[in-house]
């Protein structure tokens, strides 16, 4: 496997390659790690990589140029296809299903950000977007650490012991089980005791206590958040969204968030490919597009977030049939946005908040309409209590600020 990290902090990389596990793969000629830097790239005799941004605002952009000139560079001397990885803190969070799809990859190249970010036309280049978390940190360098950590160990014969060593461990092989709690010398520290279990040498024993502990631990730490507990409770629980809408459901929050900060109706909407089964690892489903409303950005009535996503998925799929997916948006779809989602096929429409006063489906009826052909299936009421609660929020600050 080939890893090229691009940034312009290279030397950030110095101790992480010559300690860890990482060095040691390189060392065994597991793996090959090559720290790019952007500067060689830079442009003109001051090796410029970036720039002030188009339209005012603070900081630096990153440019194109020097961008480009280094991915197509080292894709051109690659005999596969290689994922390129942007780092944002925007984007979705990376899991170890992506650790496990990447350490297949022949190639992978990551792209570390800086300054107040990159010039938009660069994420271009990036086939995957990822982030290692909700915060900002002041470069990608730290993140792309983190990923390429989690990448390598995972190619076969870089831990010891072969890929067992991997296997029981939390979050692997698509299990949601956290690992079971785990104790060495002494059986006693300070009055805290071992689980008589783990000394009573019986396997079958040990086998069936570290199953039952790992639900617990993941019971307390995660909530409810693993499907065996989803199925259990919703014994009592009428009915219950699936872990792989409420994820959905939330990137749309973020979206809308970031309508919100722009002084925009805050809406967001994703589409993605429809997964085999909704048990399936949200992380491993086709995003085809996310939006959020940009009526005042781009001075056009027509541009709310369900709008813009159906042309970008329109894209991505290269067809306006969007048979197979599914539209997960904040607030249910206006008039305009139900027809536009009639007239693209889409087979299941997800929202949080019901809009009772102008809703396309509550008020006009359109997603069932006698005369439409196409009837996709509804869920409402998805993380329903913080979807209503962003636009709350937004319409409260607004008569605020009308009043003032
Ligand atoms: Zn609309």
């Amino acid at each position: 496997m080939r890893l090229d990290i691009v940034s312009c902090q290279p030397r950030m990389f110095e101790g992480f390659l010559s300690e860890s596990i990482v060095a040691r793969a390189v060392k065994k000629n597991l793996c090959q790690i090559n720290v790019v830097d952007l500067r060689e790239f830079g442009e003109g005799n001051y090796k410029k990589i970036d720039d002030k941004p188009y339209g005012g605002g603070p900081g630096m952009l990153m440019k194109c140029g020097p961008w480009f000139a280094a991915i197509e560079k080292l894709a051109a001397g690659s005999s596969a296809k290689p994922r390129i990885i942007m780092t944002s803190p925007a984007a979705r969070h990376f899991t170890q299903a992506d650790a496990e799809e990447l350490a297949k990859c022949e190639h992978v190249i990551f792209m570390c950000g800086h300054y107040e970010g990159f010039d938009e036309r660069i994420r271009t280049l990036a086939t995957d977007e990822f982030s290692v978390g909700d915060f900002v940190m002041t470069g990608g360098e730290l993140a792309a650490a983190a990923m390429t950590d989690s990448i390598v160990r995972l190619i076969p014969g870089v831990l010891g012991g072969g890929m067992e060593a991997t296997a029981s461990e939390s979050f692997s092989c698509g299990s949601d089980l956290l690992e079971a709690p785990q104790y060495t010398h002494p059986a006693d520290f300070r009055g805290m005791k071992v689980p008589e279990v783990l000394l009573s040498g019986d396997h079958a024993k040990i086998d069936a206590w570290r199953k039952s502990a790992a639900q617990e631990k993941t019971r307390e730490i995660k909530g409810t958040n693993n499907a065996a507990d989803i199925a259990a409770s919703s014994i009592s629980a009428p009915f219950r969204f699936s872990r792989f809408d409420e994820y959905f459901m939330n990137m749309a929050l973020r979206e809308a968030e970031k309508a919100a900060e722009d002084g925009e109706v805050p809406t967001g909407c994703i589409i993605v490919e429809e997964p085999d089964s909704l048990d399936d690892m949200p992380s491993s489903a086709r995003i085809l597009a996310r939006a959020h409303n940009q009526t005042e950005d781009l001075e056009d009535a027509t541009a709310h977030a369900e709008i813009l996503a159906l042309s970008a998925a329109f894209q991505a799929k290269g067809n306006w049939r969007l048979s197979g997916t599914r539209m997960y948006v904040t607030k249910e779809p206006c008039p305009m946005c139900a027809g536009a989602i009639v007239l693209a096929r889409i087979p299941t429409v997800i929202w949080g908040a019901s809009d009772p006063k102008r809703g396309g489906g509550t008020t006009f009826g359109i997603f069932d309409h006698p005369g439409i052909n196409h009837h996709p299936n509804i869920i409402s009421g998805v993380l329903e209590e913080p979807c209503k609660q962003i636009l709350k929020d937004f319409f409260q600050k607004r008569r605020k600020e009308k009043e003032s």
